[in-house]
């Protein structure tokens, strides 16, 4: 079985200082509440400039959070101003890397093809790459639901080995909107994900694989999408920032 998984994306916030009383603090607030990590998972994903504080800080200490960053080149190394290489995140201990955020994909024009990339590039260093896709709200208007998450995945997949990834399924519209999608949505998006997976992959590796759901999620509305078969935890936002809210979506079974 899955174990959930509750993925901090900070996206441009928090520096390193920061970074390191929100770890702390997070830490503390999860083992007062005694939070079982084995049973549900929990990762933060702050920016580069932080990673090197936030690994220190979790090695130090012994803290069970775990940690990945925001995007990471398609290359190894080289003439690539700005860009960062799964090498480095190796070297820094990180286990994840988020890829294809829909963010990136619209104002940095990733394309399908620069995810698989990307995504292949995280797994030959020994990253687990957390592949986002999701439909524009246009997007699900003109062609409904279930369709280009779908096929946004199935570039990666057709790309790369069968080999340990997240997807997590972020709808463009549910995006900082505050407008979540339902958990049937979700569920019925992440079903068709797996099924996607299982065509590609094999039925083992669909069993094996999380999906998540992200997209204005809260400690409000998360039970409600874990309860979803198919919906193997959440990429959370906004309200990753707020350590209280964070640790309550983690502890979404209390
Ligand atoms: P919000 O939770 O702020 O809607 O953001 C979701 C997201 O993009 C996570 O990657």
């Amino acid at each position: 079985s899955r174990t959930p998984l509750i993925a901090g994306n900070w996206k441009m916030n928090l520096d390193h200082l920061q970074a390191i009383a929100t770890v702390q603090k997070l830490a503390w607030t999860l083992k007062d509440a005694r939070h079982n990590f084995d049973d549900v998972e929990v990762a933060v994903f702050p920016p580069f400039t932080d990673l090197r504080s936030v690994q220190t800080l979790i090695s130090a200490d012994k803290l069970p959070i775990r940690f990945g960053a925001q995007d990471l080149s398609q290359y190894d190394s080289g003439a690539y101003t700005g860009d960062v290489s799964g090498a480095f995140l190796a070297a820094l201990d990180a286990q994840y890397v988020i890829v294809g955020h829909s963010e990136r994909r619209t104002m940095h024009g990733e394309t399908d093809e620069v995810v698989a990339a990307k995504t292949a590039a995280a797994i030959k260093h020994g990253l687990v790459p957390v592949v986002c896709v999701g439909e524009t709200g246009e997007q699900r208007e003109e062609r409904g639901a279930g369709v280009v998450a779908v096929e946004q995945l199935q570039v990666v997949l057709d790309a790369v080995q069968p080999a340990e990834i997240v997807v997590a399924y972020e709808p463009v519209w549910a995006i900082g909107s505050g407008q979540a999608a339902t958990a049937e949505q979700a569920q019925e998006e992440c079903a068709a994900i797996r099924r996607g997976i299982a065509a590609a992959w094999g039925d083992e590796a669909a069993a094996a694989t999380r999906v998540l759901y992200g997209g204005s999620v809260k400690s409000g509305n998360i039970a409600g999408f874990l309860r979803e078969p198919d919906v193997d935890g959440a990429l959370v936002g906004g309200a990753s920032l707020d350590v209280q809210e964070f640790a309550a979506i983690a502890r979404f079974r209390q």
